[in-house]
């Protein structure tokens, strides 16, 4: 017999829902979750862990293109496309059964089918009712589209591009954020011929403009077109092929169309509205502890406005089952969620970007960027980018914004420095190995303490 009363009934277990479920029965509370699919949600079954594994294959495909400028004599044979969806769909699986593992583990009760909040505090799954003397909303998010752009045939979502068992020979990405320009990353190193589309001025129009810049040299190298501060019109589809239209009048030809522009609160059809939950715009509306309006009833995760990444619903999860458990966390600072866009070169960040650190502290915010060129590994991975900091006006570094290839593991140092208020003063000090790209950041520091060591001019 399920229980049907706990501490927590917890609606959705992505890494919002399962995090909070996990934390709250280490700490002794009994917990309901519910899920309609599969546990894991987005970021295991189609979003950051398959999109890794495309990306992963993608580098192992250059390296054996690119194998000549290494004096190693390779060449790309080509791809089996079942065989790297066999390589990505069997790292899901395995991730799947640690987490079905953990549930059990964890003694938390999971309840599978689709849930209805029903206030006020009290979940229905197939007409059975559960309470709990805390609701957890963490329903997640789903892909996005533009008005008149219908999903289907050869316009697809990131869910379909996830499991096409073929390589475009054209592709158009609308769309230059963060889930574009990898799947533009992926099947140019697949060997498409890839164009995004994105109406802002710029790619990765979410960081630093210095990204943006480094980004677009790197994609311009590699062959990546990109069509920037235009807006779609329109796409019609064949039985061959999409034809896109831009407001500049071009027209783009390809085989496939991904629709890659933002994903969208998955908050109607589960009672929230009815209940009472306010909602604006789609997304559940919390104070920083991450209440909503009604007494006992939280919300974690994408359905949260602010940045849709799978670690800031876990940490989210995380603190709503300690904040009930009343162990009174820490709020969460949004701008110390650290950021990496796993693409070829990778954008990783933290903190505010220097028009944003502008707007808070003004002009007199001070920059530094340290070249990748002068830091031997990336010279031995023939990678080029940089690191940027920005330091607030006699105060602690408030940002830093990196490009490169593997920049993105260099971002727990750059989280701990933006975390812990450091002053360039503080970092200087630190030994980095040598030769890491580790180093970088460090010289970085080196350089704002008035120190540097390689830097030139
Ligand atoms: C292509 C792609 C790549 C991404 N890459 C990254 C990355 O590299 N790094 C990163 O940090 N983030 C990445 N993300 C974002 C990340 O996946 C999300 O931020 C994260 O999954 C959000 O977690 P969540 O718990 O809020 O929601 P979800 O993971 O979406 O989970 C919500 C769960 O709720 C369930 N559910 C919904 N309604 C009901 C209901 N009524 N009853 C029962 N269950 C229900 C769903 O089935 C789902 O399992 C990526 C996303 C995509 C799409």
């Amino acid at each position: 017999m399920t229980d049907t009363s706990a501490d927590l009934v917890i609606l959705g277990g992505g890494s919002g829902g399962y995090a909070c479920a996990f934390r709250a029965a280490e700490l002794g509370l009994s917990v309901i979750l519910v899920e309609k699919d599969k546990l894991g949600g987005t970021c295991l079954h189609r979003g950051c862990i398959p999109t890794k594994a495309l990306l992963h294959a993608a580098e192992v495909a250059d390296n054996a293109r690119e194998g000549d400028q290494f004096g190693v004599k390779s060449s790309l044979e080509g791809i089996d496309i079942a065989g790297v969806n066999s390589y990505k769909d069997g790292i899901v699986s395995r991730l799947y059964k640690g987490l079905q593992g953990l549930v059990k583990a964890n003694k938390v009760t999971l309840v599978e089918g689709t849930g209805t909040f029903v206030g006020p505090n009290t979940v229905e799954v197939d007409g059975q009712r559960y309470t709990g003397k805390n609701v957890v909303l963490a329903t997640g998010s789903y892909a996005r589209s533009l008005p008149g752009l219908e999903i289907g045939g050869r316009i697809i979502t990131s869910d379909q591009a996830l499991s096409l068992d073929f390589i475009p020979e054209k592709v158009v990405v609308l769309g230059g954020g963060v889930i574009g320009v990898e799947f533009a990353s992926v099947w140019a190193s697949f060997g498409a011929d890839v164009t995004i589309v994105e109406a802002l001025p710029r790619l990765v129009p979410a960081e630093d403009e210095y990204a943006s810049k480094q980004l677009e040299r790197a994609f311009r190298r590699r062959g990546i077109k990109f069509k920037t501060g235009v807006k779609f019109t329109g796409a019609t589809q064949s039985g061959t092929g999409v034809s896109v239209t831009l407001e500049s009048g071009d027209v783009l030809d390809a085989d496939l169309l991904l629709v890659a522009v933002g994903r969208g609160p998955n908050t109607s059809g589960h009672g929230y509205e009815q209940a009472g939950v306010k909602i604006d715009r789609g997304f559940v509306i919390t104070d920083e502890r991450l209440r909503t309006n009604l007494p006992n009833v939280y919300a974690v995760g994408d359905i949260v406005p602010g940045l849709q990444l799978a670690h800031r619903g876990f940490q989210q999860g995380i603190f709503v089952a300690e904040d009930i458990a009343g162990q009174n966390p820490k709020v969460i600072d949004e701008a110390g969620i650290p950021r990496v866009t796993y693409c070829k070169p990778e954008v990783a960040s933290v903190g505010l970007s220097e028009a944003a650190a502008k707007e808070k502290y003004g002009s007199a915010v001070e920059t530094f960027v340290y070249d990748l060129a002068g830091n031997g590994k990336s010279q031995i991975l023939k990678t080029a980018g940089g690191v940027k900091l920005v330091k607030a006006p006699d105060g602690p570094v408030v940002g830093v914004t990196m490009v490169g290839e593997r920049v993105g593991e260099l971002i727990g140092e750059a989280q701990l420095i933006y975390s812990w208020e450091a002053y360039p003063e503080d970092v200087a000090p630190l030994i980095h190995a040598h030769p890491t790209q580790t180093e970088a950041l460090g010289e970085a520091f080196l350089a704002l303490a008035g120190k540097p060591l390689h830097v030139h001019g």
